[in-house]
């Protein structure tokens, strides 16, 4: 039986893409011709005709070639990703954004990576930002920068979502089962041999990103919060820094007052400073506890990490490459 390669795309309102995306996967398996592939879009409550079309095409392709699982409401491209992946049964799983910023002819390269090189997974990396605003890069950057600094993981700038893996990492990557998923951050937690692809940057197909600069600054926040604890460590150091601050203040009243007990002091001044000052640090400190323990309050509840709606996924594995298929080639 051929090995089969599942390609999980996520898509949100994605109308205009899914068409040109089926097609030009296509084209590339025409190449892969030795594997059996397998499209599952995930409809992560588009608003839009993206079922509808995704249907259609599922419709034109072989039978259980385009599978679908549309969800019960926007969960989010996270957990889209992993109603995908708890679907998949592929030998090889792909993950793929819909509106061909993430080029399919990659996967010839990954493909290679995994089974001549050794590789248990290979992600593809953007080696330029063109078409980007400047500001996204310099932010992205800077989040690189300093998630590696206090981190277990190592996170690689350009790193995309964009990734073959075999099933073992598959799996791995399942068994992460926090809700507050960040994906990048959970592929580089559960290790494997990785594989680097580079590529130039890509415009997308059709559509607009979903992406503004406040979204991207709530989840670099929250995938720093979900791997990084060092703040709340901090919190503890800046507790004592200002403990022998205030000592050395001390200090330094009791010596000034044996020097000159009646040297005018400006005391309401000196209190107001203080008082704001330590104000400020213990509201400060009180809300990053207040961050850590909101994430243990979601995680605590268990709630599911998607609903599915709707979906045509057949169970049993079988060979999809019919001999009219390959004729059709
Ligand atoms: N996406 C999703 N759910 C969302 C937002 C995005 O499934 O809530 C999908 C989207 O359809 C696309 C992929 O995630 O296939 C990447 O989104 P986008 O292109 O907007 O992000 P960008 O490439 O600009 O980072
Ligand atoms: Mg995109």
């Amino acid at each position: 039986m051929k090995k089969t390669i599942e390609l999980i795309v996520p898509c949100y309102n994605e109308e205009n893409c899914i068409q040109a995306f089926y097609n030009s996967v296509r084209e590339v398996f025409k190449k892969l011709y030795k594997y059996d592939f397998i499209i599952t879009f995930v409809d992560d409550g588009s608003k839009d005709n993206t079922l509808n079309i995704i249907k259609e095409v599922a419709g034109t392709a072989t039978k259980g070639r385009v599978q679908y699982i549309a969800l019960s409401r926007n969960f989010g491209k996270e957990s889209a990703i992993y109603a995908g992946l708890s679907k998949s049964r592929g030998d090889y799983v792909a993950l793929m954004d819909a509106d061909l910023q993430h080029p399919p002819e990659l996967i010839i390269k990954m493909l290679d990576a995994i089974e001549n090189e050794g590789y248990d997974r290979a992600t593809a990396r953007r080696i330029s930002r063109t078409g980007e605003p400047m500001i996204r890069s310099l932010f992205s950057r800077a989040f690189y920068h300093i998630i590696n600094h206090v981190t277990v993981i190592d996170l690689v700038p350009g790193s995309t979502d964009y990734c073959l893996m075999k099933r073992n990492v598959v799996e791995a990557i399942l068994s992460v089962t926090e809700r507050e998923r960040f994906t990048k951050g959970i592929y580089a937690w559960v290790g494997y041999k990785n594989k680097w692809i580079e590529y130039e940057n890509v415009e997308r197909v059709a559509g607009k990103t979903k992406w503004n600069f406040m979204g991207l600054f709530r989840y670099a926040y929250s995938g720093f919060i979900a791997f990084a604890t060092t703040p709340l460590r901090g919190v503890v150091y800046l507790g004592l820094l200002i403990t022998i601050a205030a000592f050395i203040y001390a200090a330094n009243i009791w010596i000034s007052t044996m020097q000159n007990p009646y040297a005018p002091r400006n005391g309401y001044a000196s209190i107001m400073i203080i008082m704001l000052f330590l104000g400020g640090v213990i509201i400060t400190t009180l809300g990053m506890i207040g961050e850590y323990l909101a994430r243990i309050y979601m995680e605590v509840k268990n709630r599911p990490i998607y609903f599915e709606r709707e979906s045509n996924i057949i169970k049993e594995k079988k060979d999809l490459c019919t001999e009219d298929e390959k004729l059709k080639r």
